[in-house]
């Protein structure tokens, strides 16, 4: 279950927020910003010495979400009039906007009547499924003993196969982390030719 949610707080309405559940039991249902909650934290321990967790209590999950918000819209510019697969630009901009006006200065100084912008898009590592790493086990335990090992890993239920998939998915993400090797590939979406004019 994931306790953080990317959204607009229901208590201040800010928008593109890291949310999780309300303290207030009477209001389990709506969500809270952090603002919020470190608002409510300071009243409640000053008035009823009550005890409130940090907002970030459960830190892996809160710092994937909050790198999804802060990672700003890149651009990138393409100087050719061609359609290569590959992209070299080294041209980066924050906006299309920006794109489309730095890619034309560019362009009419390197003779080009059209060029290519894109949103860049940094791809993530590669999430485990737990579907496949079972039949592994199973696959595995086959090859060792034959049909004997037939009912193995049969009766999991789906609660725990989420359980382990959310235990090698945090190990994985936690290794990419520590060694910094996620892939520093991206895709380029929302590609647009531009005429220069
Ligand atoms: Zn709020």
């Amino acid at each position: 279950m994931s306790l953080y949610k990317k959204g607009t707080c229901d208590y201040c309405d800010d928008k593109n927020k890291i949310l999780r559940p309300s303290p207030f039991m009477a209001d389990a249902k709506a969500m809270m910003c952090e603002h919020c909650w470190n608002e409510t934290k300071k009243e409640y321990e000053a008035s009823d010495g009550v005890q409130i967790p940090d907002f970030d209590s459960n830190k892996d999950e809160y710092e994937i979400l909050k790198n999804s918000i802060e990672t700003k819209e890149e651009w990138i510019i393409e100087l050719t009039e061609s359609d290569s697969e590959i992209w070299g630009s080294d041209i980066d901009c924050t906006s299309r906007e920006e794109a489309i006006e730095k890619g034309m200065e560019a362009a009419k100084k390197d003779g080009l009547t059209s060029f290519r912008i894109g949103k860049k898009e940094p791809c993530g590592m590669a999430i485990i499924d737990v579907d496949t790493i079972i039949e592994y086990a199973q696959d595995q335990l086959y090859g060792e003993v034959g049909e004997v090992s037939e009912t193995y890993l049969e009766e999991v239920t789906r609660d725990q196969e989420k359980e382990l998939e959310e235990a090698l998915n945090e190990v994985f993400y936690n290794w990419h982390k520590k060694h910094e090797l996620f892939p520093n590939c991206y895709k380029v979406l929302n590609e647009e030719v531009i005429e220069v004019k």
